[in-house]
């Protein structure tokens, strides 16, 4: 995963908030010079350097320091393995219990069998020597009864976990420190070696407290902790500008930078870290925090044209002809949103609804409302088939009131038209016009929308669907094609706790769509173990039973099984903001690699499963050609194909009210908002919905007890603060979300209110005195540094 230290575009929108119109390049000045910026191989050495870039992102001198240990070990204080979760990479202190070997049978080379120990759990290990010198070297370390660190993927083999050829890192008693691995044994360290020596790491260990670090498998925790310390060892306090004002270094007893810095990498003694990390965390609240406040500031500026539907126009003409009553919710939202409207200041409100509480009709109203009034609306959706699918279903519902400029056009008839990445020229040129042209009053996008060719005639409202897909700077830069600043909704199905909505959201109004359409059911949810063949021939009896019912069934797989190389899953596009895990690597042949059900394999293995004989299946993923994936959709929607075998292309938006049931295969693999997403597909329309999450991980696996929770409750706003808890805002605020991923490491904003809170009024304090920071150059430094943008190209891949 490439973290985006490296990238060099310049900054965009502040998290959650929108750029001021011509505020956009005037934001605090980047000091981010000096030793802080100093690239790493200049401090650490060239191959630990790439190693540190390649494998974590980690470019600079500061990236590093800001690389915080996740955990401390006292001495002697082991790993508690039962934590251990299929697919992390873990780096555990443990106690070798039993050593064996033997000599491979069909190649040269042996296997060597380490069982390590917290005490209670045991954890196997496989090491594959590859001859006589390198296993003796291994079994010299390999002393049962030793202490040592271990670092690898863990994997499931036969029901239990175990680490395959982890790094190793050796305590005494024997031979003292020792590096890892041997020399010839697959699976290099990645030019780390020259530091993967004795030194800090163990230092640390028999001083009492070992960091450790997020590693991967191409740079060890011990290996992160040696360039820290040459790193550290230099700087001096000039080097390290602080971003506190002394005002609230003051207020809170606070340590300095440096000094926060050396103790949370090396604490001397067990508990120095503690004052240290608390400061840390603030820090990260407060630079968010402050930028939001100058954003705040700002925004007050801005203007709209206010956009009121005429009495008897084009809105009327539809809530005429709406086919169902709308909800109290819709009724509601739509009278707050009708007022923002209508105002000169431009709306900024984020939209929350479960999914199926009937968002679009919400949108589409507040849309007509403004091609009423003489403007335009663009509709921003985060993949292909939900740009395609709400460009059908407006259509739809507009009936004639969409065919404006044909004989069958109503009087106040408009156009909507379809902009998507995959157009081909003619058809993008025809959208182009009728955008440009003011012809089609709304027009419906992926982030097509948001290149420089596309312009509108007066573009009057943008609303973003499913916001938790799009970056802050993609919206801002739709907003950036009006003349004066258009509206702006966001509609999200994901519930935002309040917490959040205070770090990334800091500006929008919220209105929360409350209830659901008339005539929903409930879905029910199962975990289903895989490896119980007697309860999943049940479950599919069950898809069989909705066929026969004349219903319709998805299986989601977590990836598409036509991968040449790249490992599964990898492929697929926008796994969601918190999609699918770390895929073990492709084509290994190794058996303990978990192999993720794709939906090439599913599609086979349901053509052999008797119940589900006859039945109609389809296959849908992000890599198909997007005719075919157009046309698949629509046959599922006709009601041509019974199953739908999908990638998580299904997870956002997609509505096939005939739809009741869903399977999840490797459900462990999907978080928890997602599977929440996920099953809101079923039960859209009047019948009951089933949902059934399987997994092959052992019934005492953390992720067991995930798709438990998923089961056990509807509540969205519950699982959405359970998903924070679990995951780390890092996944649910994502990158994809507002660039903040690689800055905020240590806050969690469900836990860590209270420092938000004081945080949010210090900053307020600062910037009410100095509202450019011009002050405050570090402070505004760091602003800078937070507002680096991410990789986005995860965008339109589904
Ligand atoms: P979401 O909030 O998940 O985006 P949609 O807007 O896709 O939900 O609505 C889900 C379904 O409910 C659609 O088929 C829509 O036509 C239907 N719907 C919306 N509002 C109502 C209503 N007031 N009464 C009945 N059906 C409705
Ligand atoms: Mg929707």
């Amino acid at each position: 995963m490439a973290g985006g230290p490296s990238s060099e575009r310049p900054a965009a929108g502040a998290p959650g908030l929108p750029a001021p119109r011509g505020a956009e390049h005037s934001g605090p000045v980047p000091v981010t010079t000096g030793r802080m910026a100093e690239p790493l191989g200049r401090a650490v050495g060239l191959p630990t350097a790439k190693a540190l870039e390649a494998h974590l992102g980690l470019v600079t001198v500061g990236d590093l320091l800001r690389h915080y240990p996740r955990d401390y070990r006292r001495r002697g204080q082991l790993t508690d393995l039962s934590g251990l979760e299929v697919g992390e990479h873990a780096t555990v202190l443990a106690r070798v219990s039993s050593v064996r070997h033997r000599k491979m049978q069909r190649r040269p080379g042996y296997v060597v069998d380490v069982v390590v120990e917290d005490g209670a759990v045991r954890v196997p290990l496989t090491f594959f020597p590859r001859h006589g010198g390198a296993l003796a070297h291994l079994l010299r370390e390999m002393v049962v009864g030793r202490t040592g660190l271990f670092s690898g993927k863990v994997n499931l083999y036969r029901g239990s976990l175990q680490l395959v050829h982890p790094e190793h890192h050796m305590s005494g008693p024997r031979g003292g420190p020792e590096v890892g691995q041997d020399d010839d044994a697959a699976g290099g360290a990645g030019g780390a070696e020259d530091l993967a020596a004795e030194g800090a790491a163990m230092d640390a260990f028999l001083s009492g407290v070992l960091p450790i670090y997020p590693a991967t498998q191409g740079v060890q925790s011990w290996t992160i902790a040696k360039a820290v310390g040459i790193v550290l060892d230099v700087l001096a306090e000039e080097d390290v500008p602080e971003p506190l004002p002394d005002m609230v270094l003051a207020r809170h007893g606070f340590p300095g930078l440096l000094d926060a810095l050396r103790a949370a990498h090396q604490p001397q003694h067990p508990g120095h870290e503690e004052r240290a990390l608390e400061r840390l965390r603030y820090e990260e609240a407060f630079v968010l925090q402050a930028e939001l406040a100058r954003r705040r500031l700002r925004v007050g500026t801005q203007t709209a044209v206010p956009r009121r539907p005429r009495p008897d126009g084009l809105l009327a003409a539809f809530d005429e002809r709406l086919p169902f009553a709308l909800t109290d919710g819709q009724r509601e939202v739509g009278e707050e949103v009708a007022a923002d409207l209508a105002r000169t200041a431009p709306m900024h409100r984020l939209l929350q609804g479960e999914v199926g509480s009937g968002k679009t009709v919400v949108a589409l109203r507040a849309m007509l409302a403004v091609v009423d009034a003489g403007g335009q609306a663009a509709l921003l959706a985060p993949t292909e088939v939900l740009a395609a699918q709400h460009h059908r279903s407006l259509t739809a519902m507009l009936g004639d009131l969409a065919e404006a400029g044909t004989l069958g056009g109503a009087d106040v008839a408009t156009r909507v038209a379809l902009l998507t990445g995959s157009l081909g020229a003619r058809a993008r040129r025809e959208a182009l016009l009728q955008a440009a042209s003011g012809e089609a009053g709304i027009v419906v996008g992926t982030h097509a929308l948001l290149q420089e060719a596309v312009q509108f005639a007066d573009l009057g409202l943008v609303v973003v669907d499913e916001q938790h897909r799009f970056g802050v700077e993609q919206r801002d830069a739709l907003r950036a094609k009006a003349s004066a600043t258009p509206h702006l909704l966001v509609m999200t199905a994901t519930p935002i706790p309040r917490t959040v909505a205070m770090t990334s959201f800091g500006d929008l109004e919220t209105s929360v769509l409350r209830g659901l359409p008339a005539g929903r059911s409930p879905i029910a949810s199962h975990a289903v173990n895989a490896g119980n063949a007697a309860w999943v021939a049940r479950m599919w009896q069950r898809v069989r039973e909705e066929v026969d019912a004349g219903r319709q069934a998805y299986v989601v797989c977590p990836t598409i099984g036509d991968e040449e190389g790249a490992g599964p899953g990898r492929g697929e596009g926008v796994p969601g903001a918190d999609g699918p895990a770390e895929e073990p690597p492709g084509g290994s042949g190794r058996e303990e690699d978990r192999v993720l059900v794709s939906t090439a394999a599913v599609d086979a293995l349901l053509a052999e499963e008797p119940s589900l004989a006859g039945v109609r299946r389809g296959v849908l993923h992000g890599r198909m050609p997007p005719e075919e994936k157009d046309a698949v959709m629509r046959s599922f929607a006709a009601g041509d194909l019974d199953v739908l075998v999908a990638t998580t292309v299904v997870e956002v938006g997609v509505d096939v009210p005939n739809a009741t049931c869903m399977v999840v295969m490797d459900a462990d693999r999907f978080g928890i908002s997602q599977l929440h997403q996920l099953r809101g597909r079923v039960g859209r329309g009047g019948h009951a919905g089933t949902c059934f999450l399987l997994s092959p991980l052992p019934e005492h696996a953390p992720g067991v007890a995930r798709l438990k929770s998923v089961a056990a409750t509807t509540d969205g706003f519950a699982l959405a603060e359970l998903d924070l808890e679990t995951r780390g805002e890092g996944d649910v605020l994502g990158a994809r979300q507002s660039g903040v991923r690689s800055s905020l490491r240590l806050l969690r904003v469900v836990r860590d209110v209270d420092v938000i809170e004081e945080a949010r009024s210090d900053a307020a304090q600062v910037l009410a005195v100095d509202p450019e920071l011009r002050r405050h150059p570090a402070l505004a430094g760091a602003v800078t540094e937070l507002l680096r943008p991410q990789h986005e190209s995860f965008l339109e891949r589904g």
